[in-house]
């Protein structure tokens, strides 16, 4: 590192930052871009900013989006009376190509995770009840990943929810233990929110 050029150090750097790159990868995508043609860098630059100047978080679902409310919020073809509660934007993406969910969704932006900090308030839990308030929902799906945490987390949720006469229900362990909803297949995912219990 320290006899690379400066430019290529830094750029280094900030690749070694994305999920799943060592110093080993980020250095040979370094040198690639370094090879790249100008287009292409430019073309990658472009992309990357356009994604923090048009995206934003929906305001009734927290999802990403480029208007405002999003497409599935708006959706007059979708009901209001289910609302499907996932950990990640991501996760509203993998349902959605499942396809068979007409309902609404809501992004907690994480687990709950005691030992590392993080609890309610760190979540989007106000956002969540206060959609509650609004009283169109009859049914709250927890769709939180089937991991320890994804667990604690609707555990959390349901016993806040139910005194309000909501239903809440969990997605079936159709996924694997410790798989996530955003890689799950199609398939698997549609299963998963068919075969729901009661929590
Ligand atoms: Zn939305």
């Amino acid at each position: 590192m320290a006899t690379m050029p400066a430019p290529l150090r830094r750029l280094v750097e900030q690749l070694t930052r994305l999920p799943g790159v060592g110093e080993k990868s980020a250095t040979r995508l370094a040198f690639f871009l370094l090879r790249a043609d100008t287009e292409y860098a430019q073309a990658l630059c472009e992309a990357i900013a356009a994604l923090k100047r048009e995206i934003r978080l929906c305001s009734r679902c927290l999802g990403f989006t480029e208007q405002e409310p999003c497409a599935l919020c708006t959706d007059a073809r979708r009901t209001d009376e289910v609302l499907c509660v996932v950990e990640d934007p991501s996760d509203i993406m993998a349902i959605e190509r499942a396809g068979d969910f007409r309902g609404r969704y809501q992004v907690l932006h994480g687990t709950l995770a005691p030992l590392d900090g993080v609890g309610p308030e760190q979540l989007k839990v106000a956002e969540l009840l206060e959609r509650l308030r609004g009283g169109a929902v009859r049914e709250v799906i927890l769709a939180t990943n089937p991991t320890v945490e994804g667990e604690a987390t609707a555990l959390y949720l349901a016993k806040l929810i139910k005194p309000s006469g909501v239903k809440v229900t969990r997605i079936a362990h159709g996924l694997p233990m410790g798989a996530d909803v955003e890689y799950a297949d199609g398939v698997t995912l549609s299963r998963a929110l068919e075969g729901r219990r009661e929590m």
